[in-house]
């Protein structure tokens, strides 16, 4: 058997039609640019995490861009992101001019650190970007609270987190603005690239809708300069039929971490507090060998994979931020511990079984050498 790290093909197969006839209809219409289908998944999507305001984007990352923009982020300015995160977390503190701060994360949330965060804020501080890493939210009680006291903004990086929710409330729903990715991978994926932006600040979500559509109010109009990001129709018809299946692709993938966490539960697991419900984007393990274990996986078929194998302040893109190795020990040693295993929507009993055997295997301690008793009448007799 292979068991691929995600299969998007079962989910396509179960919902062709619907996405099809969502293809049609903006084919039918040729209207590709901020029509109906996007104004209908803004709403639906809106509606769905309890926010007043949602804008489709190009990607994740402009998400994150946008949000931050409309802040008013930029030269000057300082955002802490967590080192344990994917590199556009990072990428778009650095886009708008600002820069990243990085902060450890905590050992068994693999989460930003609210104390940690707390000690690196400055007077340049304008932001803190909790990243709901592997879709598991972020305390955002304590963040708000060392936000609000030192007067900053919260922009959640909710990329991971579709459906997530932290104490009843949605992620992506609770701080000043949030960002959504919605690549194909994601638990709400498109076709394509393309994001979001949310928020409950009339303010903000003005401004981000400006500045998705080159910074125009109305046609040829400019208060500011904007770019060209926008979600287009096509994306946003198949986005609306993927919503309608999120919340039961969710309940799957939780069922299948129930199994992982109690078949393996010699492995260790991210920590997911009673405050949280994840969206359990991607099930991280711990293993020791870890090249070993990868190796046996793969021998047998299972695709696993690693997120992330290097934390954000050692990549070389961010040299010149001048940190060191060791300086960010949970992040590194979780950069060399990690493996992804196969976690997706539509996966079967039977390949998740899989799977489990083949963890188990490669995770096995060595077997002891064993030699047959020695016969000790044939032992006398020599
Ligand atoms: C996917 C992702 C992004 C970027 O989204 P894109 O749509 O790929 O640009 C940002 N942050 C996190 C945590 C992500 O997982």
């Amino acid at each position: 058997m292979r068991i691929p790290f995600v299969d998007l093909k079962v989910h396509f197969d179960r919902h062709s039609q619907d996405l099809q006839e969502g293809i049609a209809r903006v084919l039918h219409k040729q209207q590709f640019i901020l029509g109906e289908e996007l104004a209908f998944f803004e709403k639906e999507f809106g509606e769905y995490l309890d926010v007043e305001y949602c804008y489709g984007v190009a990607s994740g990352t402009d998400a994150l861009i946008i949000a931050l923009l409309a802040l008013g982020i930029g030269v000057g300015d300082e955002v802490i992101v967590p080192a344990n995160s994917f590199i556009a977390s990072a990428l778009a503190v650095s886009e708008v001019g600002a820069k990243p701060v990085l902060v450890d994360v905590d050992p068994k949330t693999y989460l930003i650190d609210p104390e940690q965060m707390e000690s690196l804020v400055t007077s340049r501080t304008k932001a803190v970007m909790p990243v709901h890493l592997y879709g598991l939210p972020c305390d955002m009680d304590q963040i708000m609270v060392v936000a609000n006291k030192h007067k900053l903004f919260v922009v959640e990086d909710a990329c991971q987190a579709h459906g997530a929710s932290f104490l009843g409330r949605k992620a992506g729903s609770i701080g000043h603005v949030a960002a959504f990715s919605f690549y194909p991978t994601k638990n709400l994926g498109a076709f394509g690239d393309g994001g979001a932006v949310c928020t409950n600040s009339a303010t903000v979500a003005q401004r981000v809708r400006r500045l998705r559509n080159y910074g125009q109010d109305s046609k040829y109009h400019h208060d500011f300069r904007g770019r060209n990001s926008r979600l287009d129709e096509i994306q946003a018809a198949i986005l609306r039929v993927n919503l309608r299946c999120l919340d039961e692709e969710n309940d799957r993938r939780a069922s299948i971490m129930t199994q992982y966490r109690r078949r393996l539960s010699h492995l260790e697991f991210q920590f997911v507090p009673k405050s949280c419900l994840p969206s359990n984007h991607l099930c991280v393990v711990q293993v020791d060998r870890r090249d070993d274990v990868l190796c046996e996986l793969g021998k047998a078929g299972v695709d696993a994979q690693i997120h992330y194998p290097i934390p954000i302040h050692l990549q070389k893109c961010y040299e010149h931020l001048g940190h060191h190795l060791g300086e960010f020990p949970v992040s590194e040693s979780l950069s060399k511990r990690i493996i992804s295993l196969p976690l997706y929507g539509n996966m079967v009993d039977a390949q998740v079984e899989y799977v489990i055997n083949a963890v188990l295997k490669a995770t096995a301690p060595d077997s002891p050498i064993v030699v047959k008793p020695l016969d000790k009448k044939k032992f006398s007799e020599q």
